[in-house]
């Protein structure tokens, strides 16, 4: 349900710039949320709310959802001390000169230290990535053994090392270039590489999970999702749906659109499949299939590349500044060694931290169109579509634990999605259809 590329794009953006590109791969990373679906009965008998958990897994929710909280922020402050620590103790200076005796070729010795900067990042996330995972073990939502565990770790940190050395010497290589103007002509640089991580990003998915056609062994589902998309008129044809053997490794429930152009495609995890009724199933879709209507991969693109004009120019007169200001006591005495350009990731990693919230707002918002869509799509294929969605929510939530009642400053910080409770309430109460009315995109 998570359009992970909105966010990815950000933050492949900072983590390629931010160093975080660690993160990136993570086909499998946060996920969001639910679960198994035929207790919708039971629920709304059970409480006001229209997302809510048993009494044994409720617990459970909130421990595990302050967990994950406090993980999250952790890792978000602890990306910005290790970067400053790395050039308060001069670490990266250090590093700069050992690369240079390597070899006199300035290519190679920026290679060996961006390789260098990103593994050394890596294992400095690696406590808290290990941390997270023995928590989403224990609550039952990862499966995956520690082999397969480290081996995904591996996989990540090589396409973090393949695409991150080649773009930090591209941006490299433009500071020393265009001293002044370097930030402009990052951007430029920055628009191309944004697209082609997103036009790339479904084709890795494979490295990490099995993947089939959707209709290989869901044939009368697909049926069923064709009538959802003769009444969105979209272009989504079975050859671009598939599923992901996602249960090996993860017990909550995910689907998702990804990719660009050729590369464009739904996916749904066959926990999915598996564990939500077919109507549920159609609402998800729907879902996705509003995010496709909506453009909002070429909008949040569009964003993105706004927004990052305006962080570049900012945080080259930051970089510029703390240069001038700390440079001597960092080893950095100019912006364009390499040390100076940590600077500059430096203060990429500052504002990335501060616009978090931002990008999570503008997500929410998309996130929130799809549902109001996804109910829309499949009015008249199933008898109720605020229950089929409601159902949907609770077992999404369920499946992943999500807190029924996150704190207010938490969704509004973290969330990339509203909160399971807020989507709930929506849908629960969404009906433009009685007394003859319409929705907002379907005349019916
Ligand atoms: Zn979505």
């Amino acid at each position: 349900m998570r359009v992970r590329r909105m966010r990815r794009l950000v933050v492949s953006m900072a983590a390629m710039l931010a160093g975080m590109l660690p993160q990136m791969p993570a086909a499998r990373s946060q996920a969001t949320q639910a679960p198994e679906a035929p207790h919708s009965a039971a629920y709304s008998t059970r409480s006001q709310q229209a997302y809510t958990l048993p009494p044994d897994k409720l617990a459970k929710a909130i421990e595990l959802s302050r967990i994950r909280n406090i993980l999250s922020i952790t890792g978000l402050v602890w990306g910005l001390v290790f970067l400053w620590l790395m050039l308060a103790t001069r670490a990266w200076a250090e590093l700069e000169r050992r690369v240079e005796r390597i070899s006199s070729r300035r290519w190679v010795q920026g290679m060996a230290f961006f390789a260098a900067y990103l593994s050394i990042a890596t294992l400095a996330g690696m406590p808290l990535d290990w941390i997270s995972e023995l928590y989403e073990r224990k609550y039952g939502i990862s499966i995956e053994g520690w082999g397969s565990w480290l081996g995904d770790l591996g996989k990540a940190v090589g396409l973090t090392l393949a695409i991150g050395v080649p773009v930090m010497l591209l941006f490299h290589w433009i500071v020393r270039r265009a001293p002044r103007r370097y930030w402009l002509g990052a951007w430029v640089a920055t628009l191309p590489i944004l697209a082609l991580l997103t036009f790339i990003e479904p084709l890795v998915v494979p490295l990490f999970f099995k993947q089939e056609p959707l209709a290989k062994n869901h044939a009368a589902l697909v049926t069923r999702l064709e009538t959802v998309v003769a009444r969105t008129g979209i272009n989504i044809p079975p050859d671009r749906m598939y599923l992901v053997k996602a249960s090996a490794k993860f017990t909550g429930i995910n689907a998702f659109v990804a990719g660009m152009g050729a590369t464009k495609r739904y996916v749904m995890w066959d926990t999915a499949t598996d564990r939500l009724a077919d109507d549920e199933v159609l609402f998800i879709f729907g879902h996705e299939s509003g995010h496709y209507v909506l453009d909002h991969i070429a909008k949040g693109f569009a964003l993105s590349a706004v927004g990052l004009f305006f962080v570049y120019w900012g945080c080259a007169a930051l970089a510029g500044w703390m240069v001038r200001r700390f440079g001597a006591g960092w080893g950095a005495t100019e912006l364009a060694s390499r040390t100076g350009f940590m600077v500059l990731l430096f203060s990429i990693s500052m504002a990335s931290f501060l616009l978090g919230p931002l990008s999570n707002a503008v997500s929410r918002h998309f996130e929130h169109q799809a549902d109001v869509y996804g109910q829309e799509a499949i009015h008249g294929l199933v008898p109720d579509p605020g229950k089929t969605a409601v159902a949907a929510f609770n077992a999404l939530g369920e499946s992943w634990l999500d807190d029924p009642n996150p704190s207010p400053f938490i969704e509004f910080w973290l969330y990339d999605h509203p909160s399971e409770q807020h989507r709930a309430e929506f849908a629960a109460h969404y009906d433009p259809w009685k007394d003859g009315g319409h929705g907002k995109f379907f005349k019916n």
